[in-house]
């Protein structure tokens, strides 16, 4: 039997009727190989009753992915742990022992320069497990890029990775490793060129730090930029440098972007860059605090038009790996990575939330899969503004005249391909970006002393 799948669908069904509903409907068009990477272990950590980020929006997520049946669809995998050396391909030896050894009962023993060297603080505490759960969420990037190589997969998310703010040797805005970077590198051993593609409210700057110097992968960031809101860099000049120049690409947004703006500004520039740089493999942060009434955030985006960019990104039929993100507001966040395993599937939930949801509670009053989540916010970006970032990036694009052939034994040893002196440059680049931060920091509060 076909059941209508409609917005409007009321609570009035009986429950005979109810255990017939279809929970999806495929799209008829040829499904892709999709697996899904989830080591439920990753869910248990916590970073402090009062931190914003709640691993428990995974499990969230993975109940609502399991309730729509949506596994019956993909590959599962539980992933293992990441190894050491497998964090070291990026991450600095004093700062993965540093992670591995840290303890909250012993982190009164370091001296503040230590702590403060590894940048732990309010944003980046020491908790119970830190260096297992690091362990965890990379680990499933890795293993979704192997089953990427190996051909087994054409899509495989990792919902519990993508925490694009984590540098060579420090944590960074609730990310301790940065499972993006070590999956790109990863990929790098197959695939020429890799683009990034990152939908986070906030700038994708470990990513882009990673690859800065290179033309073998192309970041794509879209976020909220004023100079000021973390991390503080993104702007549109930000094109990369040496052989990577022009091959960072920077979309920074006002508050309030809504659907309809945001989803056409993604397309105008995503398709041409795509149809230039002729990626074989494409990597989708799709950080979930861009959606309107995120507990951080300042955007206006529903969850259709989100994943509207996803299934955008889809359309062009190359094997992408999806990663999560950030997201402050669990029920929206689970609520939106179970749409976009379902976009990514090709197939049309319901958007009744299932009844046997074990988390069925945490979804009302509406327990729909599509809440309102717009108008909260002024729509503080102009046509005329965003046209002009437009057509500075289209600038940009022009210098990227084809896709560059690459030679694939210039992986360098340092996956990175970071030399020393490229790394000082970018060492000087945050230098500067932090003193201007702290700048108009000084100048805001001199604006406010009366
Ligand atoms: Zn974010």
């Amino acid at each position: 039997m076909i059941v209508p799948l409609t917005e409007s669908d009321t609570f009035t069904t009986d429950t005979k009727t109810e255990s017939h509903k279809p929970l999806y409907e495929p799209n008829g068009v040829k499904q892709p190989n999709v697996s899904y990477h989830f080591n439920p272990d990753v869910s248990k950590y916590h970073y402090g009753p009062r931190h914003p980020m709640k691993p428990f929006r995974l499990m969230l997520t993975d109940h609502l992915v399991i309730s729509y049946k949506l596994y019956e669809l993909m590959d599962l995998y539980t992933p293992r742990r990441a190894t050491k050396e497998e964090l070291l391909e990026f991450h600095s030896q004093d700062y993965i022992d540093f992670l591995q050894s840290v303890t909250p009962d012993q982190v009164s023993k370091y001296v503040d320069n230590v702590l403060q060297r590894f940048n732990i603080g309010d944003d980046c505490p020491v908790f119970d497990g830190i260096y297992d759960y690091s362990l965890i969420y990379a680990g499933a990037s890795l293993d979704a890029t192997r089953k990427l190589m190996s051909g087994m997969s054409d899509i495989a998310i990792n919902w519990s990775g993508g925490l694009h703010h984590a540098k060579k040797a420090e944590p960074s805005g609730f990310c301790y490793v940065n499972d993006i970077v070590l999956g790109i590198l990863n990929l790098l051993r197959v695939h020429p060129r890799v683009m990034y593609i990152d939908i986070d409210l906030h700038h994708g700057d470990g990513v882009q730090e990673a690859f800065y110097t290179t033309d073998r992968v192309m970041t794509v960031s879209f976020h909220k930029y004023n100079g000021e809101f973390f991390p503080g860099t993104g702007s549109v000049d930000e094109k990369g440098i040496g052989k990577g120049k022009n091959y960072a690409i920077n979309v920074p947004l006002r508050d309030g972007i809504d659907d309809e703006s945001y989803v056409r500004l993604f397309k105008l520039i995503v398709e041409p860059l795509i149809t230039m740089y002729q990626p074989t493999c494409i990597v989708q942060q799709c950080g979930a605090d861009s959606l309107g009434f995120d507990r951080l955030g300042c955007f206006n985006l529903n969850i259709r038009a989100h994943g509207e960019c996803v299934k955008y990104v889809k359309s062009f039929g190359i094997p992408m790996l999806v990663l999560g993100g950030g997201g402050y507001t669990p029920r929206n966040v689970s609520r939106l990575w179970c749409y976009e395993t379902s976009v990514l599937n090709d197939v049309t939930l319901n958007a009744k939330l299932p009844n046997d949801l074990p988390s069925h509670e945490w979804f009302g009053p509406d327990f729909s899969l599509h809440p309102q989540l717009d108008g909260r916010i002024d729509n503080k970006n102009s046509k005329k503004y965003l046209d002009s970032v437009r057509q500075t990036i289209m600038e940009q694009i022009r210098y990227l005249s084809h896709a560059p052939s690459v030679q694939m034994r210039e992986i360098p040893p340092d996956l990175t391909g970071l030399t020393d002196e490229e790394e000082e440059l970018i060492r000087e680049l945050n230098e500067e970006n932090y003193r201007e931060q702290a700048e108009s920091k000084d100048v805001a509060k001199e604006v406010h002393v009366d």
